[in-house]
């Protein structure tokens, strides 16, 4: 069996808690093929040279961790300038949003072809890659001019445009030229390997041979929809923790005479906070029975704050949540808890639990993780209902939530006050289908249905593994 190679901009431990169930699910794979996780170490040097001779490598059980510093002007370019401030938000189909500016290309070209170059004499011939997200678009590219022929795979987390917003970013014939230098590409939904293979048809030329075989620059590139899930067990654990337990018990006490809304966010202009902020206003303007009552606890993690474009959303925020407060809020009911705070993973499950409604509106997301956690934190004799953005990647699968246009203020309004209304039979209908996907189509599905398109053999000695893990956890004692 091959060794597998994990390469992302950022790694975390798979063995800490805070980690996440991606880090989780990858780390099982490492973990049995004694594999190799490469990135960016999250520290920033004074210039390039000490970058080139930061390689630090580490061992995390049977996991190699191995990163690399990068200099204060590739770091700008490449995360700040092109990564965050041209393809997210053109991802996002925010073009407005977007910063072209050619010296930050030249970063990002720089970073990957350092990554390349660092990561090539740690690998062995029959490794198995697998890169992440896009940060690293071109690293495949880079791989194969220095020479790798390994099978490597692409899985790009945050969404695909169509071809018509793609286009304008002014390098976009050399992102696609630079995809085809993998052997599997991976997108989260299915409308977003329709737009890729709708552009790489009109602006590569690419032929279609099937569904997934996708033929240009000379290369067959296999493309297909890979919805990540999350860990179910891992989530159900740390709702058994103390943490999740203490939060929840704090949470439903002081709020007893409430009905929770619940919204948990990075604070991203991709989120619809303000919009969701918006909506509540108005449901407590249209149906007034919700007033002293209906709660909104938000949570917008701070994130990305050196990006020009996120400065705004915080004092927008700040000013409609001080707006609805002021207006409606009373001597013993503030409407709106705002908390601009990252909020410790092993606490969210309890909080989820204590929340009526899960309130998910992204303006466009990749999938949406949080909306599998909501489901998966339910009490499944009263489960609270799950408010989601039509335009999130997760809207593809739980199609039981209460789907809703997150630009439409008033509808959005009116789904709330259904979720709020929603009969106990009717919930658990919907939950109980809900759980059913998520369970399904968890984050260990994900892997090895990517990992079965990009390395059978590999995907198939990883199955016997996790049957193997199965089976010992549902093995009564000897
Ligand atoms: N999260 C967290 N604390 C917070 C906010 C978010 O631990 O205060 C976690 C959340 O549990 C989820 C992840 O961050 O696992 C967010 O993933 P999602 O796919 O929803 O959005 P992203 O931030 O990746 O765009």
């Amino acid at each position: 069996m091959g060794r597998l190679v994990v390469v992302s901009n950022r790694l975390a431990d798979p063995r800490k808690p805070a980690a996440g169930g991606l880090a989780v699910a990858l780390g099982e794979v490492l973990r049995n093929t004694g594999g190799l996780w490469f990135g960016w170490s999250g520290a920033i040097v004074d210039d390039a040279r000490a970058a080139e001779g930061s390689l630090r490598i580490q061992q995390a059980g049977a996991v190699t961790l191995a990163t690399i510093d990068l200099c204060r002007e590739d770091h700008d370019a490449y995360y700040a300038g092109y990564s965050n401030g041209v393809l997210w938000p053109v991802f996002h189909y925010r073009l407005d949003l977007a910063n072209f500016d050619d010296h930050d290309v030249e970063g990002y070209r720089r970073v990957n072809r350092l990554f390349a170059r660092q990561l090539v004499p740690l690998l062995r011939p029959d490794d198995v890659i697998w890169v992440h997200d896009y940060h690293l678009i071109p690293l495949a590219a880079e791989l194969r001019a220095a020479g790798c022929s390994q099978r490597i795979g692409f899985f790009l987390h945050i969404p695909m445009p169509p071809s018509q917003i793609f286009a304008a970013i002014p390098q976009h014939e050399w992102l696609t030229r630079t995809l085809f230098a993998y052997d599997v590409v991976g997108f989260q939904s299915r409308a977003d390997l329709g737009h890729f293979a709708g552009h790489a048809g009109c602006d590569a030329v690419a032929k279609r041979a099937n569904e997934h075989r996708l033929e240009a620059f000379g290369r067959r590139l296999h493309a297909g929809a890979f919805p990540i899930g999350i860990d179910v067990d891992e989530f159900e654990r740390l709702g058994r923790g103390k943490e999740a337990r203490d939060a929840y018990v704090t949470t439903r006490d002081e709020y007893a005479r409430r009905r929770l809304l619940i919204g948990v966010d990075r604070l991203d202009y991709t989120k619809g906070i303000p919009q969701r902020i918006r909506a509540f206003r108005e449901l407590l303007t249209h149906h007034p029975g919700n007033r002293h009552s209906a709660t909104l606890i938000q949570i917008a993690a701070p994130s990305r704050e050196s990006v020009e474009a996120y400065a705004g959303i915080r004092i927008e925020l700040e000013r409609l949540c001080g707006a609805v407060n002021g207006d409606f809020g009373d001597l013993d009911w503030m409407p709106v808890r705002y908390i601009h705070r990252n909020v410790a993973r092993r606490r969210l499950p309890g909080l989820y639990r204590a929340a009526r409604v899960g309130i998910i509106t992204p303006l466009r997301d990749g999938m949406n993780l949080v909306a599998k956690e909501y489901v998966a934190s339910q009490d499944a004799s009263d489960p609270g209902v799950l408010v989601l953005s039509r335009f999130t990647g997760a809207a593809e699968q739980l199609t039981e939530a209460l789907l809703v246009n997150p630009y439409d203020i008033r509808g959005t309004a009116e789904a709330l006050q259904q979720a709020l209304a929603m009969p106990l039979a009717e919930r658990q209908a919907r939950h109980d289908a809900l759980l059913g996907h998520i369970r399904e189509y968890d984050v260990h599905r994900w892997c090895a249905d990517f990992l079965g398109a990009l390395d059978p053999p590999l995907a198939q000695a990883l199955g016997h593994h996790a049957r193997e893990r199965r089976r010992r956890a549902t093995a009564p004692p000897a």
